[in-house]
């Protein structure tokens, strides 16, 4: 049976990679250090001899008793409220916690996948972001801490391939939703559902004319298993490239729900003004492109959140 090291295992995407690879058979390490995780997301787990789970922070020296085949490095802050609260920990975790779980690959002879992000492209000059784009970031804006991190997680994976001749993934991930994600984590989605359900104000900020393109979690995970497991190196883009602007897909949700009213608010400082990946690679190194179109993954995360947000019109 082979053994992977998850990181991050308690949030919205590592919980999902939790139970597609004990799915797959594998033995699965879940770690978390909770600060953003929540045990409810993989609860159903604890029962099975598959799993273990290590509370942990991995920006910490990393141990593992055991032999380990693979390890995802998914343990990060990923919505921008989360890392303006905790943007030393967001630094630490891109950097530290990253060289460590590269040790730890290199001790274990592992191979190693990291979760980097569409936000190394920052607010971009070209679009649709193709991998060969090297970004528009500002180091010391809000968003700087989770950006550079990411981006300094890269450079140090690609330099122990280089110089260790260490087996290393690096997915770039687009904006991606579903079950599981957390209904404070004030990314536009759980905002937008949240506020709907409760029939409170839609808080579209800007004039909601930027955009962001939206790709289905079960698709990121198909996406993210292929990948580990194909022979390429190089950063690959993973996402659906079906863009729409904030505006739109908030009047979307207000008729999916039939509650609630849009307002509008400042828009935060560096909020890119357009995103959509270009999947051509994925397409043709994986054979991968997303199966789960926005109308369908919606209804399925609107499910998801009616279960969980009060709703305070019903009584
Ligand atoms: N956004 C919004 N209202 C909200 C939360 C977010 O209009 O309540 C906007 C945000 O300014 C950005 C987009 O929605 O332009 C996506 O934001 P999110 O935080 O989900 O992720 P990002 O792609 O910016 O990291």
């Amino acid at each position: 049976m082979k053994r992977i090291l998850i990181t991050g295992a308690a949030g919205f995407l590592g919980s999902h990679l939790c139970d597609r690879f004990i799915a797959e058979g594998f033995q699965v390490i879940g770690m978390d250090n909770l600060i953003t995780g929540n045990m409810a997301n993989i609860e159903h787990l604890f029962n099975l001899k598959q799993f273990e789970f290590y509370h942990h922070d991995v920006s910490k020296f990393v141990h593992v008793p055991g032999n380990l085949d693979y390890i995802l490095h998914f343990a990060s802050p990923a919505s921008p409220i989360d890392y303006l609260r905790i943007p030393i920990q967001t630094l630490k975790v891109g950097s530290l916690g990253t060289h460590n779980l590269l040790g730890l690959a290199k001790a274990k002879n592992a191979r190693i996948l990291v979760a980097s992000t569409s936000e190394v492209y920052g607010d971009p000059l070209v679009h649709p972001q193709t991998e060969d784009y090297w970004g528009n970031v500002n180091p010391i804006g809000p968003r700087g801490v989770y950006d550079e991190a990411k981006r300094f997680q890269e450079a140090i994976t690609m330099a122990y391939h280089t110089y260790h001749g260490l087996e290393t993934r690096i997915i770039r991930i687009f904006n991606t939703y579903g079950p599981r994600m957390r209904v404070d984590d004030g990314r536009v989605l759980p905002a937008f559902f949240s506020q709907a359900i409760q029939d409170k104000e839609l808080t579209i900020f800007g004039d909601g004319s930027q955009t962001r393109s939206f790709c289905y979690v079960d698709d990121l995970v198909e996406g993210i298993y292929r990948l580990l497991l194909s022979d390429y190196h190089m950063p690959v883009n993973i996402g659906n490239p079906d863009e729409i602007t904030i505006k739109e897909f908030a009047e979307e949700v207000l008729k999916m729900v039939g509650k609630g009213r849009l307002s509008f608010h400042p828009l935060p400082e560096n909020d890119p003004k357009r995103r959509r990946p270009n999947i051509e690679l994925a397409k043709k190194i994986l054979n991968w492109e997303p199966k789960v179109g926005r109308a369908e993954g919606v209804k399925l995360t609107y499910e998801y959140f009616k279960k969980v947000v009060p709703d305070t019109v019903k009584q």
